[in-house]
C-alpha cells in the first residue's frame, strides 16, 4: 500500500515537520481517531501545534483523496487512512470503531423502482452495536 506520505508529497503539499507528524499519526491506523485525538497525541511532542493544522490537514489529505471520513458516529468525525471500500461497526457506548471487510454488494438490494431511476455505483453500510467491554460493565448477558 502506498505510503501516506508519499501520497502527500505526490500533490505537491507543503510538508511541514508538524503535517509529517500528523501523516505519520495516520499511516496505517487503524483506531478512525477523531480531529481531538491527534491533536491532543502530537501535540505532547509539538507543544506549538494547533487545532487548526490538524484541521487543515485532514481537511486537504480528504480532499486529495488520501484518507476517508467516517460519519458513523453523529457526535464526531472520524478519520481513516484506509481508503479502500470498507465498512464500519461502532459500539454506541464507548464509540470505538472498527472495520468491517465484507463483501454486501451481492446481499443488498435495491427496489426495482429504484435500480430503475439509479445506477449502484456502491453502497456503505454502518453497523451499531454494543462492544465486549461495554456489554461487561452495563451486566449484559451475552
Ligand atoms: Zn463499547
Ligand atoms: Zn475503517
Amino acid at each position: 500500500m502506498e505510503n501516506i506520505i508519499t501520497k502527500y508529497k505526490e500533490k505537491g503539499l507543503r510538508l511541514t515537520p508538524q503535517r509529517i507528524a500528523i501523516l505519520k499519526y495516520l499511516d496505517g491506523n487503524t483506531g478512525h481517531p477523531t480531529a481531538d485525538n491527534i491533536y491532543r497525541d502530537i501535540k505532547r511532542r509539538y507543544p506549538t501545534l494547533s487545532f487548526a493544522t490538524v484541521y487543515n490537514t485532514l481537511q486537504t489529505l480528504k480532499e486529495h483523496g488520501g484518507i476517508m471520513e467516517i460519519t458513523i458516529d453523529s457526535m464526531r468525525k472520524h478519520y481513516d487512512p484506509n481508503t479502500t471500500p470498507h465498512h464500519h461497526i461502532i459500539c454506541v457506548d464507548c464509540n470505538e470503531i472498527w472495520d468491517v471487510f465484507e463483501d454486501y454488494s451481492k446481499v443488498l438490494r435495491l427496489p426495482p423502482h429504484l435500480t430503475r431511476e439509479v445506477r449502484i455505483a456502491g453502497a456503505h453500510v454502518d453497523f451499531y452495536g454494543l462492544c465486549r467491554k461495554c456489554q461487561k460493565r452495563k451486566g449484559v448477558k451475552m
